[in-house]
């Protein structure tokens, strides 16, 4: 049995030392063999030269370093294209993610489930507004998508060979990974932890950054924004309707009337905000279906370094996959 741990980093030259540390104490403790692999996101800060250091050190690190910036989504993708383990495990490098945590993960795989996820009781170091930005998203998702996702989850998670296999049939451009998490199904547990402040460094992740995830995820899991679009066009064609017939019965009993010019600009400006609104709601789908016309490959490998460690022998794989999948 082989484990391979996914750490997408982007900037964490700071935590990484630290962060290995930490990990390479539990996976140490745990009776299978191990690769990390750190994905280099483009980083900006030496942090290649870290992992460079750090698999002259240890001989289970390999390293994957992408062309440029691609994002965690893509980064994510890029370490688990590369992962060859039984079971492979997503982390983020930054301490949020406890790697002690990782042998209640293996546990849980070990008892024959195919995906233990970690789910956070206590957010420490997130503001008020974060968290129920946060927790309103997932309510608003469970409601409307057709895949219901774990609340409080996020990517750090161990997959069995199988999830994972799965997991990579999706290559949508528009990588909306706790979506996909939740879309491959198989049996999936919760793991619970406290999610504690960012070692060192800062979090990529602003307001803007954040919408635009939620944005994503609603997109790219339902169409139901364009059938609200459709709805809200009928009623306010229908209160138009009933409003155009009271009016005229009005000027027929009571004469032509001049006043009006209020009204008819509430009706204007409304349907002319309805209609901008909409036409963005299509375009935010229409620039999807573009960005996965294209095609384009999902990320770009600079170079792979390979562990010292020799890899395990893929035969062994093969048999452990046929026994059931774990
Ligand atoms: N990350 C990445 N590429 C990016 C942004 C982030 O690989 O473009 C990595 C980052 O190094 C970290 C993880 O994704 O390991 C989570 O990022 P961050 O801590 O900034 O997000 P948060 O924890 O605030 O959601
Ligand atoms: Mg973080």
């Amino acid at each position: 049995m082989h484990i391979s741990v996914v750490v997408p980093c982007f900037d964490e030259a700071e935590v990484l030392p630290a962060f290995h540390e930490r990990l390479a104490v539990v996976m140490e403790s745990l009776p299978y063999s191990w690769t990390v692999i750190y994905v280099n996101d483009g980083s900006r800060d030496g942090t290649l030269d870290v992992m460079l250091a750090l698999q002259a050190r240890c001989s289970n690190v390999a390293i994957l370093n992408l062309s440029r910036n691609f994002g965690k989504e893509a980064a994510m993708t890029a370490g688990l294209d590369h992962a060859a383990g039984d079971a492979v495990i997503v982390i983020d490098a930054d301490l949020q993610d406890p790697p002690e945590l990782i042998a209640e993960l293996v546990a849980a795989w070990r008892r024959g489930c195919d995906v233990a996820y970690a789910q956070r009781c206590i957010r420490e170091g997130e503001s008020w507004a974060k968290r129920t930005t946060a927790s309103l998203f997932y309510r608003l998702m469970a409601r409307i998508g057709r895949v219901s996702l774990p609340v409080d989850t996020g990517d750090f998670r161990l997959m069995s060979r199988r999830a994972v296999d799965s997991l990579l049939k999706l290559r949508e451009q528009h990588r909306f990974m706790k979506g996909l998490f939740a879309w491959i199904g198989y049996s999936q547990v919760a793991v619970q932890y406290n999610r504690s402040p960012r070692h060192a460094g800062y979090s990529k992740w602003n307001y803007w950054k954040l919408w635009n995830l939620a944005l994503e995820g609603i997109t790219s899991f339902t169409v139901m924004p364009l059938k609200i679009a459709t709805y809200l066009g009928l009623l306010v064609a229908s209160f138009a309707g009933i409003y155009g017939v009271t009016t005229i019965i009005r000027t027929l009993i009571m004469g032509g009337s001049v006043p009006g010019y209020p009204s008819l600009m509430v009706v204007i400006l409304f349907l002319g905000g309805t209609q901008l609104m909409t036409l963005g709601l299509l375009g935010e789908y229409l620039g999807r279906v573009f960005n996965e016309v294209k095609g384009r490959p999902l990320y770009l490998v600079e170079r792979f370094v390979s562990p010292r460690s020799p890899a395990p022998p893929p035969l062994a794989a093969t048999e452990q996959k046929l026994d059931g999948g774990s």
